[in-house]
């Protein structure tokens, strides 16, 4: 079977998230099978041994610390391929950061927003991944979404897009990346780089403008006129697009 997670990911560090929850936080850990309920106090030192910080012996008599102590100890599960999976995996929705610039009423990620971006070493995997078991089927698709507005991060974004292409087209495998946006951040060379390279977008847009300026807050704006012009813009140009 392919080891497809290196051992940098099995470290207690890197396989710990922490989640806030109604003003406390749930800690997980996928890779042990572990999750807990933790206030904002036990987190910080939590953090604080995961980064090897000093810990003082008053610490190390804490319950967080013993729950610490604990998920060393469990084991790691074995994240392998398993066969009936080998060349499934054709698609796959990435979400390259939890950052919006909007703030909707609705938004899934909106109670445990944070600014986490994804690594471009985790990118690259994902992608690497995905065309391997793309091989039978000849065909991959990627979707680029949130949580978070994709082209906040426009460079990865499209360091993603043009790797994946690059490498799909080496290895004779067709490639669909799409898109969904917000749209707020497309400025004409944006578009026209999507344009370019036949992204698919998914523009979110909730039509009725009373309904959008009182559910779609955004950060910096006043209103949501500018995306009823940028739904044009689309048209105009004549991307690919769809308006969910
Ligand atoms: S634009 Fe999308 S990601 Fe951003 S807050 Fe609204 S629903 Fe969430």
């Amino acid at each position: 079977m392919d080891k497809i997670v290196e051992d940098r990911h099995t470290d207690l560090k890197n396989d710990t998230f922490f989640i806030p929850y109604k003003k406390r936080y749930i800690v997980y850990s996928p890779l042990r099978k572990a999750s807990f309920y933790a206030s904002s106090g036990s987190v910080i030192l939590f953090k604080k041994i995961l980064g090897n910080k000093d810990i003082s012996e008053e610490e190390k008599k804490t319950k967080t610390f013993n729950i610490f102590k604990q998920l060393q100890q469990l084991p790691v599960v074995s994240f392998t391929t398993p066969n009936y999976l080998r060349n499934s995996f054709n698609y796959a929705t990435i979400l390259l950061t939890d950052k919006c610039n909007f703030e909707c009423s609705y938004c899934y990620s909106q109670e445990a927003r944070s600014k986490s971006i994804i690594k471009k070493e985790d990118l690259k995997t994902a992608i690497d991944f995905l065309l391997e078991n793309g091989k039978e089927k000849k065909f991959v698709r990627i979707s680029y979404l949130g949580g978070g507005e994709p082209t906040i991060m426009w460079n990865l974004l499209t360091w993603a897009i043009e790797y994946s292409v690059k490498k799909a087209t080496k290895e004779n495998i067709k490639i669909v990346n799409s898109l969904t946006t917000n749209g707020s951040l497309l400025t004409k060379s944006k578009i026209d780089w999507l344009k370019k390279h036949n992204i698919s977008i998914s523009l979110s847009f909730d039509i009725l403008p009373e309904i959008q300026n009182i559910q779609r807050k955004i950060i910096s704006q006043t209103n949501c006129d500018f995306i009823k012009e940028m739904t044009k813009k689309l048209l105009v140009e004549k991307l690919n697009k769809f308006i969910n």
